[in-house]
């Protein structure tokens, strides 16, 4: 990877993704191979006027040799430092960047009890952390680069040289670094983005039916008050940022108890260092009540049976088949990018933002008016080729949403 371009993502992630203000404090979370980009991103925040930047390192290939190594009940325990490590740069104000750069299967072979308990440990000890940014009470945003364990299990008939270098050239591309103005490019994305929204909202479907030729047939219920979102977003004190880099998503939240049917998965999904692979999920009243899966069954059994939220669906997105991240024709292996190549649904924890009023509404009040929670959000694609969803109104009126995998307006 040449400097020049580096530090034009660098630059990208400060500014469009992470827009870090005058004073503000940062916190990177970081893997030890991406360290030379961190340092990058570190340098320019100062530039741009941070305080201070905080790095929070981790280790995957040692997380491993303590999945298999340590005993049981370490699994069950969540230092408090950590925690409050989190506690202490909420409560500045601090912006998070979270670097997602997994080898998918870091984790293969390690007893998926294990993992399921640490996941919900730490999930379950870092839940105002979770709270705050899904609340956008904190900017927060979570980019990519390639690691050579990575890139390898994308393109496995390459050398890891080769393989990182042709990860790095699609990864710039979907987050347009290859453009000449990049922050510019972003800007310009963000209104197309918002013109499907205000479309959808404008809309105010009742439910939206999913059919494909894979046996999904899935009817989602979409609560009053649902609101479509996309792009940049603002904190709560009015600051843009961008969650996702890349992102060709708008998305929503459905009716808690409002999805029956069966979908079927479009994708593999890599969850916490497994893959689970061509599996189905039927819901009844918004729960669900069955679930197959060709590949990892296990590891999807635990994430289903983490808590109770994570019975029910807590995000609906869409993005077209022929868009620019699914074009290159890549299967990531990261849900970062996968989410951004197809439709996809969420189990778990909506993202409360999507729900008019939601700033002023209690836990209860939000269940009450249908919004999922959960210790969790895990995206999973159901977006294919041939994809159809039909958009009802609350008084029966049916549209096109989609056609042939791709929006139909
Ligand atoms: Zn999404
Ligand atoms: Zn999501």
């Amino acid at each position: 990877m040449n400097d020049a371009l580096l530090e034009k993502y660098a630059r990208l992630v400060v500014r469009t993704g992470a827009n870090v203000q005058k004073g503000q404090t940062v916190v990177i979370m970081a893997p030890i191979e991406t360290a030379g980009f961190v340092r990058k991103v570190a340098e320019i925040a100062y530039t741009e006027g941070a305080r201070d930047v905080i790095v929070d390192w981790h280790d995957e290939k040692f997380s491993r040799v303590r999945f298999l190594n340590a005993p049981e009940e370490v699994f069950e325990e969540y230092p408090s430092w950590k925690k409050e490590f989190f506690k202490t740069y909420l409560h500045q104000g601090a912006v998070f960047v979270s670097i997602a750069a997994s080898d998918p299967e870091n984790l293969k072979g390690v007893d998926v009890h294990r993992i399921a308990k640490a996941q919900k440990v730490s999930a379950t000890e870092n839940k105002e952390f979770s709270d705050r940014l899904m609340t956008n009470q904190n900017s927060w945003t979570i980019v990519s680069m390639p690691t050579e364990a990575w890139a390898k299990k994308v393109f496995p008939e390459l050398s890891g040289e080769e393989a990182v270098e042709k990860l790095w050239d699609a990864i710039l591309k979907t987050v347009r670094v290859d453009r000449e103005d990049p922050v510019a490019a972003w800007k310009e994305h963000s209104k197309n983005l918002k013109k499907r929204m205000e479309f959808m909202n404008f809309s105010d479907f009742k439910y939206l039916h999913y059919r494909n030729s894979l046996g999904t047939d899935l009817k989602i219920e979409l609560p009053e008050g649902h609101q479509w979102l996309g792009g940049s977003e603002e904190n709560v004190n009015g600051v843009p940022f961008n969650a996702n880099m890349p992102t060709e998503e708008i998305f929503t939240l459905p009716l808690r108890n409002g999805v029956n049917g069966r979908v079927f998965s479009a994708m593999p999904l890599n969850y916490n260092g497994n893959i689970i692979d061509k599996f189905s999920i039927t819901f009844e009243d918004g729960r669900i009540v069955d679930y197959t899966a060709e590949e990892g069954y296990d590891v999807l059994k635990t994430l289903v049976e983490t808590d109770e939220g994570s019975h029910y669906l807590g995000e609906v997105a869409l993005v077209p088949y022929d868009s620019p991240i699914s074009n290159l024709k890549i299967l990531f292996y990261n849900t970062l990018f996968d989410e951004n190549a197809s439709c996809h649904l969420a189990i778990g924890k909506a993202y409360f933002p999507c729900l008019t009023g939601s700033e002023n509404m209690s836990e209860e009040e939000l269940e009450k008016a249908g919004a999922n929670n959960s210790l969790v959000h895990v995206d999973f694609m159901v977006g294919t080729e041939d994809l159809e969803i039909t958009g009802i109104t609350a008084d029966g009126r049916e549209f096109p949403v989609f056609v042939k995998g791709n929006f139909a307006f």
